[in-house]
């Protein structure tokens, strides 16, 4: 097999970007400074003008963001087990303990039917998670959030360029949204390297999301500081910002083209090597990943190997995390989200990147086509 290594997913650096970034490392300020106060202006403008501070990760832009909203020992909140683990380390780095609902069959997203059932009197908040950039009902989830006076942090670390019925996510949905929070690792559909960024609700002070991710250090005119809470060391490097900055100008057509091919692969798939597909969603899905379930009983192990033998790399987003040793050992078990056991046993992310071309995904379906028999 020479054709060359199709991998699931690839970043779009421009030569314009890799330039702005030579000339930041040239400049003699590396670190957080006017890059980064311009990606934080750029992503506001995005999220229509609410305020929005860059970190070093999407992971500690959700930690930043369950200190903001206070939750912390003897509280709990509620989140889904089918996301990267990040989203449900965060609570136990705030020393609160994760509640899990199981995922809708369909959306593969937290089943917003059974949030209100899992809701205890300790419980301060609720993580949703857009899966593969699919995101969740806004409308029903803050409906509930409201109801039962919880914080809502939208871990929108794979729906920046989604929408929820036409409104870029990171806007405000109904009346006044909550955190929302983006990652842009490497693997994101914009990325800084590394980075991420939290936009604010409008109860929360943004000179205090900024000492939680400095230190908690507070400067004076008059040179002296001071430090008042205990904050982490989670800013941004201009370098990362500059890129972000180069990445924003095409987040549009990067979204245009990811639902471009996503669209290809509904209409190039074999319908008989019964796949489970994911929503059709080609409006507001920003199509982070395209995923399906192989059929029941197939080798996934053995699956990966015959696309790689092809050249085509494949990921698996993601096992159940109540099943991580480290969540077993807080009391989760086998059986306890058989939706999301499902589906994660069966997941597969098929290549998907916006510089692929419409003859990679005929390539990726052709090898689906020739592997999954050759391993039955
Ligand atoms: C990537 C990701 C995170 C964490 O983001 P990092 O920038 O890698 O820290 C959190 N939640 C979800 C759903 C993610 O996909």
């Amino acid at each position: 097999m020479s054709q060359t290594f199709l991998p699931f997913t690839r970043p779009s650096i421009d030569e314009e970007t890799i330039a702005s970034v030579a000339d930041v490392l040239r400049s003699g300020w590396i670190t957080s400074g006017p890059k980064v106060q311009a990606f934080e202006a750029t992503l506001s403008a995005y999220c229509g003008g609410r305020p929005v501070r860059v970190f070093n990760s999407g992971t500690a832009t959700l930690e930043v963001a369950l200190r903001l909203a206070g939750v912390g020992a003897g509280d709990t909140v509620i989140t889904t087990p089918l996301t990267w683990v990040a989203t449900a380390n965060v609570i136990l780095e705030v020393g609160a303990a994760p509640i899990l609902v199981d995922v809708d069959p369909v959306t593969r997203n937290i089943d917003l039917g059974r949030i209100e059932a899992a809701i205890r009197p300790d419980t301060k908040a609720i993580i949703p998670v857009d899966l593969a950039g699919l995101p969740v009902d806004r409308d029903r989830l803050y409906a509930i959030a409201g109801k039962h006076n919880l914080r809502v942090i939208e871990d929108a670390a794979q729906s920046l360029g989604a929408s929820w019925n036409g409104t870029p996510v990171g806007n405000s949905f109904g009346n006044g949204s909550d955190f929302v929070s983006f990652s842009f690792h490497a693997n994101k559909n914009l990325t800084t390297a590394e980075g991420g960024a939290l936009v604010l609700p409008a109860d929360i002070d943004p000179g205090l999301c900024e000492r939680l991710r400095l230190q908690g250090v507070q400067r004076f005119a008059d040179g002296g500081m001071d430090v008042d809470v205990l904050g982490g060391k989670f800013n941004m490097t201009d370098i990362a910002a500059t890129i972000g900055l180069g990445q924003m100008k095409h987040l549009t057509a990067f979204t245009a083209r990811r639902r471009e091919l996503a669209r290809r692969y509904f209409a190039a798939i074999d319908p008989a090597l019964g796949l489970g597909l994911p929503v059709a969603d080609f409006n507001d899905c920003n199509w982070h990943m395209f995923q399906v379930l192989l059929p029941a009983g197939t080798d996934r192990g053995k699956f990966i190997n015959a696309m790689k033998e092809k050249s085509i790399g494949v990921g698996v987003h993601y096992p159940p995390l109540h099943l991580f040793s480290l969540y077993r050992a807080l009391g989760f078990r086998g059986g306890d989200f058989p939706e999301a056991e499902r589906i994660g046993a069966a997941t597969l992310t098929l290549p998907l990147f916006p510089s692929m071309q419409d003859s990679d995904v005929d390539r990726v379906c052709s090898a689906l086509t020739a592997s999954l028999p050759e391993i039955a």
